[in-house]
């Protein structure tokens, strides 16, 4: 599968590009950016064959199969729809866009066009989040009774750009951590949230944007959701905890790029330590994205998983934004 690269990120040459050469028969031949002179030292740098500013060049290819899009959010949209118009597979980054119709009208464009269209919410690929789920799917824990998520961290220096001072790339927390926090709830829980209330602020480093956020969630089973999310937290620890009638998982660590943290389980008075898969998440991305171009079936993160979450996160917004609990509206995503 011949891939190219839109935009020249950071995660694109920390993760992405070693994730996709380490599939057989995969290769990146070109990579775009909004600067030429960028895109060419990136190509040089990683080694792709190709570089360019054009996107129109890119996507002519014929022996182009798929692109991997890591723009700043509000070029995502118009670069997936260029993609699937011209019939591309696309693995775009969360969040999906930086306006939700956006965003819907991206997946229905995928589906009519068929090609593979997935969110990289990589955390599902995690080892530490499948053996979490196992454990809440197999009813060891009882009813879940509320689950939190704490994914407060600092924000790394050399991320301190767009993220903290400019709302129409997608800047804020919100937009960057809830979206992950969402896709973990729903992935874990198998539900999605009815309505929230949420609190954020600016605690240090945001220009404009929020840099911490909080919110509660309703879900239809009864069970309760907590979500916290910064930028500025140096060492809060990111974990989740699930509570169930008859126990709970603890998870530390697990909010993360690489396969690290652990997971216990503490029920009937004893604590065990669980063992999980340490492989590369980003790895197992592209394997379950090459899995679905070749077999037609619906990414681990689908198009829609990416809609849903922004969709919460979006909600998370308002109701910080208002102080006022508010109703999610999936708007009809399956
Ligand atoms: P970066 O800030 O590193 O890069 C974003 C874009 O900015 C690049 O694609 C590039 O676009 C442009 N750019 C790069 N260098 C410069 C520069 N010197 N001056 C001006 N523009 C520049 O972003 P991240 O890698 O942190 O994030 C990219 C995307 O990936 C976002 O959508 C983010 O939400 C997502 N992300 C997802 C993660 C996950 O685990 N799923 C983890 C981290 C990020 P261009 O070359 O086109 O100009």
């Amino acid at each position: 599968m011949n891939w190219a690269l839109i935009g020249t990120s950071t995660i694109a040459g920390q993760y992405m590009i070693g994730a996709i050469r380490s599939h057989a028969g995969a290769d990146i031949t070109w990579v775009q950016s909004s600067s030429a002179a960028r895109a060419k030292a990136f190509s040089d740098a990683q080694g792709i064959a190709s570089s360019t500013s054009d996107l129109t060049e890119v996507l002519t290819d014929p022996d182009l199969d798929a692109v991997y899009i890591s723009s700043t959010n509000e070029k995502h949209f118009a670069q997936s729809m260029a993609a699937i118009e011209a019939g591309k597979h696309v693995l775009c980054e969360k969040p999906l866009a930086t306006d939700i119709d956006q965003a819907i009208t991206m997946v229905r464009a995928a589906e009519t066009a068929g090609v593979t269209f997935a969110t990289n919410h990589h955390l599902r690929c995690a080892g530490s989040h499948r053996a979490m789920r196992e454990i809440i799917q197999s009813g060891r824990i009882g009813r879940v009774l509320s689950l939190r998520l704490f994914h407060a961290v600092e924000l790394p220096t050399h991320l301190r750009g767009w993220r903290l001072d400019d709302p129409k790339a997608g800047g804020g927390v919100i937009a960057d951590l809830t979206v992950h926090n969402a896709d973990v709830a729903r992935f874990l829980l198998d539900e999605d949230p009815q309505t929230i209330v949420a609190q954020s602020c600016v605690s240090g480093l945001g220009q404009g944007v929020e840099d911490s956020a909080m919110s509660v969630w309703s879900i239809p089973s009864g069970t309760m959701v907590f979500s916290h999310e910064s930028f500025t937290h140096p060492h809060a620890g990111s974990g989740i905890e699930v509570h169930g009638t008859k126990g709970s998982v603890i998870a530390k660590g697990v909010f993360a790029q690489d396969p690290t943290g652990t997971v216990t389980v503490i029920a009937q008075d004893a604590q065990e330590t669980i063992s999980f898969s340490l492989h590369s998440l980003y790895v197992e991305v592209i394997r379950d994205f090459c899995n679905c171009v070749a077999s037609g079936k619906t990414p681990s993160a689908s198009g829609w998983d990416g809609v849903k979450s922004m969709i919460i996160a979006d909600t998370v917004k308002r109701a910080a934004d208002t102080g006022v609990a508010q109703t999610v509206d999936f708007r009809g995503a399956p």
